[in-house]
Order: structure tokens, then sequence, then C-alpha cells
């Protein structure tokens, strides 16, 4: 049975994409009704674990500027950035900081009562506005409350997303199970925003909540739209041992080491005079080097890890500016940061990819945007530099909210066409009869962990042609097996068939990452090939597109935009 809900806008997703494009639609057409699908509760979104801060060039009276951003920014991407779209998110981004002002963001500030601003990695001054070290536990807390100011707005909590209807020119539809009831609908709109945030979770070392799954990113693939450079993701290089949990790079912004088996900041090798605050591939990669060349430690889980020291920068000052770290570092390791060194690893944290937009967030399907970490405008190219995913999703937020509230004024949506009911039908067969019926024999979860564990091993910090097809392989093989497994048979609160449905979408997901990687025969940013180890422009100073076929992606390439820097070796 198919229940039907009619509203205006869709926005799948409740993180601060999610909620900064609720705001901006509603502002924009407070008539329009507004749907915010979350398959967890809103501030169970990922972006509350956002640490370090948000990138912005407030100062400007100081002497930063917007073009210093754009720069630290294209060149942190190893010039893979679209440069247009660059120059929006830095233009655009003092403003954002001082309406997250208003609405009443508790920012840290400075004794003369500026916002302040801490040091991050890749950037030519200390540009990342924070609160503490939970920058986006408190942003995410300001827009829900500023969402409750309007009465358009309406939120579909636990509600799991699986695809996007829509007839080949224009959006449709999306279809939810509500997870409290296990009754499947359709939400039919005029327009969608995607804003499900990144799938981190495809790694087994990972900082992602576990709700970070590719489903927003398949739903996209499966209906037509490109996933673009998919095969750069980013590996943080302080993830604490064992749990992975992040230790933000703001720990470093305030005076934090690395240090290797010799008690050397060895970060004087690779980038003398950013140090600990290169950007993230450049640290990763001396991370992963020093282990290889013998200089790291062995943790006593066996696993090869590095040290971060805080203990110089004393206790007062981590309590005041690193409280949430030097909890986790207590809570989930049993050591204090004020007294104790941190063994950290490289961790997957990011990814750059996602669906292909324009500089607007705009997907290839009329009447669909995509925004935040989901989306790729190529903003970050194949390096983000830290602070700016906060901030993209501020900007694109922003944008697409309104951009879709205009094309509803305008009298945007299906345009007369008529409903494709047999669509519903087919997504109902798809995940009742394939997947919750599926009767495989294979345990879903040991799928899952062979999964993740191949991406970690296969398509981790360093890779090269060989250990990405053995990937790829594995992977095709997992896909293969009956593993469509779902024990509990329940209709409410089945977060078994809910994972089950992640899974699905994890597999399609990796191979696009691992296809991706093979095909790009270089290294740049964080995609550091051993067998290709130079940046090859001539070849392959393009973003990749991948398109869904039932036998396997199909690659494209897509233009850079670059208006003002030509690419040039990348030193700090
Ligand atoms: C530990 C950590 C720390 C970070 N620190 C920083 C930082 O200091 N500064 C910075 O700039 N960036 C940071 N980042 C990155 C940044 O936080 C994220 O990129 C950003 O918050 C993503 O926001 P989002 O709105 O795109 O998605 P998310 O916040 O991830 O939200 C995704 C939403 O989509 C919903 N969703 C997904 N799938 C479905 C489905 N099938 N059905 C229904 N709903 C669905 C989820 O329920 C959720 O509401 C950090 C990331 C992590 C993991």
């Amino acid at each position: 049975m198919v229940e039907t809900i009619r509203y205006d806008l869709v926005i799948c997703g409740s993180g601060l994409a999610g909620l900064r494009a609720a705001i901006s639609a509603a502002q924009k057409s407070p008539r329009i009704s507004i749907a915010v699908v979350s398959k967890v509760q809103v501030m169970r979104s990922h972006s509350v674990s956002a640490e370090g801060g948000t990138a912005a060039a407030i100062a400007q009276d100081e002497g930063d500027s917007v073009e210093s951003h754009v720069y630290d920014t294209v060149k942190g991407s190893d010039f893979l950035a679209d440069q247009d779209v660059a120059e929006r998110l830095c233009s655009e981004m003092p403003a954002q900081i001082g309406q997250l002002d208003k609405w009443g963001m508790p920012w840290s500030r400075r004794k003369d009562g500026r916002i302040d601003q801490r040091a991050f990695g890749g950037y030519s001054y200390p540009r990342a506005t924070y609160a503490s070290d939970k920058v986006g536990f408190y942003e995410m807390q300001t827009l829900y409350d500023t969402c409750q100011g309007f009465d358009g707005i309406e939120y579909l909590n636990e509600w799991f997303a699986t695809s996007i209807i829509h007839d080949g020119q224009r959006f449709h539809g999306l279809t939810a199970i509500e997870i409290a009831t296990g009754t499947f609908h359709v939400l039919r709109a005029k327009a969608l925003i995607i804003a499900t945030g990144g799938a981190g979770r495809l790694y087994s070392f990972s900082t992602y909540a576990h709700s970070s799954t590719p489903d927003g990113l398949d739903m996209a693939y499966r209906a037509g739209m490109a996933l673009k450079d998919m095969e750069f993701v980013q590996f943080h290089p302080t993830g604490i041992m064992p749990s992975g949990i992040l230790i933000t790079e703001g720990a470093r912004g305030e005076g934090g080491h690395l240090l290797n088996s010799r008690g050397e900041r060895f970060m004087k090798r690779y980038a003398p005079s950013k140090m600990e605050l290169a950007p993230r591939d450049i640290v990763s990669r001396s991370m992963i080097t020093e282990i290889n060349e013998g200089r790291g430690f062995k943790h006593e889980t066996g696993v090869d890890c590095m040290r971060l020291d805080l203990r110089h920068v004393g206790d007062d000052m981590i309590r005041e500016k690193l409280g949430g770290i030097r909890e986790i570092s207590i809570k989930f390791s049993g050591a204090d940061p004020a007294e104790d060194v941190l063994d950290v690893r490289p961790v997957c944290h990011y990814m750059m990819g996602g669906i292909h937009t324009d500089i607007d967030g705009a997907t290839e399907l009329a009447g669909v945007w995509a925004a935040g970490e989901a989306a790729c405008n190529s903003t970050h190219g194949s390096n983000r530099l830290g602070a700016n995913s906060t901030s993209e999703c501020m900007v694109w937020g922003r944008i697409t909210g309104e951009l879709a509230a205009e094309y509803i004024e305008r009298g945007g949506g299906d345009g007369g066409a008529p409903f494709p009911h047999h669509l519903v039908a087919h997504e109902e067969k798809r995940i009742y009869d394939g997947i919750f019926r599926g009767g495989g024999g294979a345990n879903p979860y040991e799928v899952r962990q062979e999964l993740t564990d191949t991406m970690n091993e296969k398509a981790y910090v360093y890779r090269d042609g060989p250990g990405l097809a053995e990937g790829l392989r594995r992977v095709r093989q997992l896909k293969k097996r009956a593993w469509k497994h779902v024990d509990d048979r329940a209709k409410e609160y089945n977060t078994n068939f809910c994972n089950v449905m992640e899974i699905d979408s994890m597999l399609r997901a990796a191979e696009v990452i691992l296809v991706g990687a093979i095909n790009r025969k270089e290294s740049r940013g964080s995609h550091a090939r051993t067998d290709h180890p130079k940046r090859d422009d001539a070849g392959f100073l393009h973003h990749t597109l991948a398109y869904y076929d039932p036998a396997e992606p199909i690659l494209k390439e897509h233009p850079v935009t670059i208006t003002r820097y030509q690419p040039v070796e990348r030193r700090y």
C-alpha cells in the first residue's frame, strides 16, 4: 500500500546543507510547503560532529582577502577545483558568518569581541572561525533553531528515502519508508534538493557517523545523473587509534606537533614552511611514507600509527579550545592530551566527489539540486581544505534553497506531464521483492565488513593499478553473492532492512570510486598512485563523470574551469 503526500519542495537530508536550504527556500517564498526528510533525527546528522571550524575571509581589515582564500582553495585542490566556483564560495562566506552570528551562533571570540579565527591546513591566513571544537554542533543548533520560525517547514524524521521518481525530463517525487511504521510513501513534489551528506562509511576506518552511507549518491546515480570525481577521497591525518574518531586539525592549528619514532617533527622533510599545517593529502602521505620507511609506531592493536603531541599546548588551552577532543581522547583512547601523546593514523574523512552539479548546485535533471557533501560542484577539486566544507554547506544551502523556491514560484514542476505511477510500482518491487525478500544466504554485515576493509586496503592514501583492480574484483564478487538477506521481518523500526539498503548502495558507489581511480593514471591531490606518481595535466586535468549502467559505470570527461590561476607545482 503506497501513501502519497504532496509538498512543493522536498529536501532530502537535515544536515547543515539541508537546513540552510530550508531556511533560504522558506525566506524566498513563505507560501511553499517544504518537507525536510532525514533517516535520522535532525540533530543526529553527521554535521553535528564538525569540530574545527568554518573558513571565511572575515578579517579583510586585518590583512586577509577573498582572493587569498580563493587561491589557497585552488592550490589545495591541486588545480582541479573549478575556479569560478571557488570564487563564489570564498566571496559569499564572510556574509554567511555574519548571518549565522545574527541567528545566534555562539562563536568563540577574541578579547576585543570580534569572532576569533584559528590556523588550519593549507591556508595562508588563520581563517577558520570556530566555536571551541564543536563548530558543527553549534551551527546545526543555530540553523535548526532558526528553522522553527518558519511554518512552511515540516520534518519527516526517521524516514528512509529510496529513489527519485522522474520521467526522464523532470522530477516528480521521492519514495521513502517511514521507519517507525514501515509504511512506503511517495512524496510528490515540484522540486528536490539532495543534501544527503558524505559516504565515508564506505571505509572501515572512518571519522563519519554510521549513517554516512551513499544512499543519496546512489539515488541520483540510478536516476541517470552523473557522479563526479569520486576517486578523490580525503584521508584526515589524525584519526585517533583504535576507533578512528577525529582529532580536529584545530589541534595542530593550536600548535600540536606530529612526531615519528625518532621523536622528529617529520613534516620538515615534506612541507618545510607549513609543517603540520600543510593540506591533508600531503600530511597523510608524509605519515604513510614515514611508516613505510620504518619510522612509525605500532599501536597495541598491531596497526601502524604516528603520534600527535599536544602536551606543550597546556592543559588550560586544551580545555578552553579543544575540550571536545580532550574528552574523546580520554574516553576512547585513555589518553589525556595534556599529559600523553596520541596515537593517530590517516582516516577516511571526506568525499570530494559527489553528484555532478553546475555552479548553482543544479543537477542534470530539471527540478533537482544538490548541496553539501553529497554534491560535487567542484569547489574542492581533488583535495578539500579543512573548514571549507561547512562553508560549502552554508553557501550552496542558501543558493539551492533560493533557486528551488524561485523555480516553484515560476510554476516549475511536472509541467502537466502525467505522474509516472509505474515507476513507483517498479520501486516497490525493487526494494520489497529484490531486497526485503531477496533471500540471499550471505550475512549482509559480513559483506559490509569485507567491502569496507577492501576499500581501506586497496583505495587508501596510496593506491596502485593492480591493487585497485583487485579491489574492484572483490567488490564485484561481493555484489554477485546473493547477500540480500534481511533477517528481521518486522514492519516497524526495521533497521536491518535499512542497513541492507545502505549496503546495496555502498556496493555501487565503491565500484564508481575504484573504476574512477583505475582510470586516473596520475597522482593529483588525494589520489596518489605509486605507479603514476606525477600529476599529468596534459592527460588528466579534467573531472571524471560516471553514469550508471547495469554492466559497469560509464566514464566521461568534464572540463575544469580555470579563470585566473594556471596550474603550477604545489609546494608548501
Ligand atoms: C568528524 C567530522 C568532523 C568534521 N569537521 C569539520 C570542520 O571542522 N569543518 C568543516 O568545514 N567540515 C568538517 N567536516 C565535514 C563536514 O562536517 C561535512 O562535510 C558536512 O557537515 C556535511 O553536511 P551535509 O549537510 O552535506 O550532510 P550531513 O550532515 O552528513 O547530513 C546528511 C543528511 O542526509 C540524511 N540522509 C542520508 N541518506 C538518507 C536517506 N536514504 N533517506 C533520508 N535521509 C538521508 C541524513 O539523515 C542526514 O540528515 C567534518 C566531518 C566529520 C565527519
